[in-house]
């Protein structure tokens, strides 16, 4: 069986050595057409509900794994590879997006 990056171990971390969730502004931006970082992420490890930008991000990349800042639990996984961006949302209940209302049909 084939292991995809995305399947990385990520148990191990130092809770010292992370960064808040705006590293990940860059890197979601070549997915998403819309800020990432403002959007309300909800763990499923704990039910808390806060901005992607209040995540603690460990990693340098390719492989970027935001925990929960509240229980850890990882919310988020971004690997960037050469042509390919996988990205794993199993820790999230669901990602609020602020979006403009839409334009009512002509
Ligand atoms: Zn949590």
């Amino acid at each position: 069986m084939t292991t995809l990056p995305i399947d990385a171990p990520y148990d191990a971390y130092d809770d010292d050595a992370h960064e808040d969730g705006n590293v990940l502004a860059g890197p979601l931006s070549e997915v998403f057409a819309v800020d990432l970082t403002v959007a309300v992420a909800t763990c499923t490890g704990c039910g808390s509900a806060g901005p992607v930008a209040r995540l603690r991000v460990y990693g340098r990349g390719p492989g970027l794994i935001a925990r929960c800042p509240d229980c850890a639990h990882v919310v988020l996984r971004l690997v960037r590879g050469p042509g390919t961006a996988w990205l794993d949302l199993r820790g999230t209940v669901s990602l609020r997006i602020a979006l403009p209302d839409a334009l009512p049909d002509a």
